[in-house]
């Protein structure tokens, strides 16, 4: 099961996201190509792109469903906020 602290930083900011569990096999990429991309230099897949759309979100849920080590996340914050306050990570109006 994906852990959303182990996410990778360059994951777009939301529902899903890929941690560091990722093998690189390309599955969610092929599943799901407008959304997940690889990291070339660390050899791993990230959420390039939220989904917003009903089809949109069956096709990343599909990309979570076909993860063969359970890498992908779908339990990330909805509305993230635009940054944590450091010690408390309760959202911080700007
Ligand atoms: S399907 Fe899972 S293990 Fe495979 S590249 Fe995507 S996140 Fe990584």
């Amino acid at each position: 099961m994906a852990e959303y602290e182990d996410r990778y930083e360059e994951n777009a900011a939301g529902r899903f996201y890929v941690d560091d569990m990722c093998i690189d096999c390309d599955q969610c990429r092929q599943d799901a190509p407008e959304f997940f991309t690889r990291e070339d230099n660390g050899g791993y897949s990230y959420v390039a792109r939220q989904p917003v759309t009903a089809k949109e979100i069956r096709l990343c849920e599909a990309a979570v469903d076909g993860c063969p080590i359970e890498a992908i996340g779908d339990d990330g914050p909805e509305d993230p906020p635009v940054f944590r306050d450091a010690n408390s990570l309760a959202k911080v109006d700007a």
